[in-house]
C-alpha cells in the first residue's frame, strides 16, 4: 500500500497498487501529492516538485552506478552541475519534515 498527502489541501490518499506512482494530482484540489509510504528517495523529491528532470536523474543515477551505490545521489548531482546546493539542502530538509508526516499518520494508516 502506498500513502500520498496533497500539498496544497493535506488531502490523504491511500493506494493499494504495487507500481510507484508519481504524477497523480490531487482528487479534491488537483494539486501536487506526494508519497509518504513507502519514504521517497531524494531524487524522487527532486522529481516531484520539478526541481530536476528525469534525463537529470537518469544521468545522475548512471554516474553514481559508476563511483559507489553508497554515493549519495545529492552529491553525485552536484558533481554533475545540475542542480544547486540550496535546492539539493531543500530536499533534505523536505525528506526530514517527511518522516515526521509519516510519524504522524502511522497510528491511522
Ligand atoms: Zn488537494
Amino acid at each position: 500500500m502506498q500513502v500520498f498527502k496533497c500539498l496544497s489541501c493535506n488531502k490523504i490518499e491511500k493506494i493499494n497498487k504495487k507500481e510507484l506512482e508519481r504524477e497523480m494530482p490531487c482528487p479534491k484540489c488537483n494539486g501536487t501529492m506526494y508519497r509518504i509510504v513507502p519514504k521517497m528517495k531524494l531524487g524522487e523529491i527532486l522529481l516531484t516538485f520539478q526541481w530536476i528532470t528525469e534525463e537529470d536523474l537518469n544521468m545522475a543515477l548512471h554516474i553514481q552506478r559508476q563511483l559507489s551505490r553508497s554515493y549519495p545521489i545529492g552529491k553525485v548531482l552536484k558533481l554533475t552541475g545540475k542542480i544547486e546546493n540550496k535546492i539539493i539542502e531543500k530536499a533534505l530538509e523536505f525528506q526530514r519534515s517527511e518522516l515526521e508526516e509519516k510519524a504522524r499518520y502511522s497510528v491511522e494508516i
